[in-house]
C-alpha cells in the first residue's frame, strides 16, 4: 500500500492525450524522482530474485534475460535486468532493429501494430522476463509473449508498473500471471 501510494503520487493523469478521450498515464515525474524510480526498479524485480518465494515450491529462478518493450519499456527493463544480474533484450516497433527479426502484429482500436525482436537474441530455452511500464489492453504484452515463444524462450513472467484494470488486458496474456505494482 505503501509503495501504490508513492507511485500514485509521482503518476499524473493527461486528458486527451494521445487523442480526445484518453487519460494517459504519465509516469515521467516518477522515473524523474530517484528514490521512486529506485523502489520501483527493485520492487518488478523482487518476485524474480533468487529464493523470493524460498520456503515454497514456487521458487523462481532468475531470469536469463529481461525483454523490454519501447520505448518507456525499455527505460524500466534495463535497470530490472542490471538488477537481477540477467542480460536486455529490445523488443522494437517494425524497422528499427538492425538484424534479422521475428515479428508479431496485434490489433489496435484503428489499424496494427508489428513488433519485432532479435531472431537469436537469446539462446533457445532461455528464462525471459517481460517488463512493460503499463498493462492496457494487452495486446503488446500478448505480442511480446508471442515473439519470446518464437524464437524458442520461455516466458518466466512479466512485470508491469501499471496495469489499466477496466481494460482486463491480463486477459489476453492467460497463461502468465502478471506481477503489477498498481492497478487503477
Ligand atoms: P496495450 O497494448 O496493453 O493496450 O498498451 C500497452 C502499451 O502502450 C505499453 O507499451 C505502454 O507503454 C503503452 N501505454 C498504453 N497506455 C498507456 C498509458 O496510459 N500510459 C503509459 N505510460 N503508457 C501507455
Amino acid at each position: 500500500v505503501e509503495l501504490e501510494q508513492r507511485i500514485a503520487e509521482h503518476v499524473r493523469d493527461i486528458p486527451d492525450y494521445p487523442k480526445p478521450g484518453v487519460v494517459f498515464k504519465d509516469i515521467t515525474p516518477l522515473l524523474a524522482d530517484a528514490a521512486t524510480f529506485a523502489t520501483v526498479v527493485e520492487a518488478l524485480a523482487a518476485p524474480f530474485t533468487t529464493g523470493a518465494e524460498s520456503g515454497s515450491e514456487g521458487t523462481l529462478a532468475v531470469p536469463d534475460v529481461v525483454v523490454g518493450i519501447e520505448a518507456r519499456g525499455f527505460i524500466l527493463a534495463a535497470p530490472v535486468a542490471h538488477a537481477l544480474g540477467a542480460g536486455f533484450v529490445p523488443i522494437r516497433k517494425q524497422g528499427k532493429l538492425p538484424a534479422r527479426t521475428l515479428s508479431a502484429t496485434y490489433d489496435l482500436e484503428y489499424g496494427s501494430e508489428t513488433m519485432e525482436m532479435h531472431a537469436d537474441a537469446f539462446a533457445p530455452g532461455a528464462r525471459v522476463l517481460i517488463v512493460d511500464d503499463v498493462l492496457a489492453t494487452g495486446g503488446t504484452a500478448a505480442a511480446a509473449m508471442d515473439l519470446v515463444a518464437k524464437a524458442g524462450g520461455t516466458v518466466h513472467g512479466l512485470s508491469f508498473l501499471l496495469e489499466l484494470g477496466f481494460l482486463s488486458g491480463r486477459e489476453q496474456v492467460p497463461t502468465a500471471r502478471p506481477h503489477v505494482l498498481m492497478t487503477v
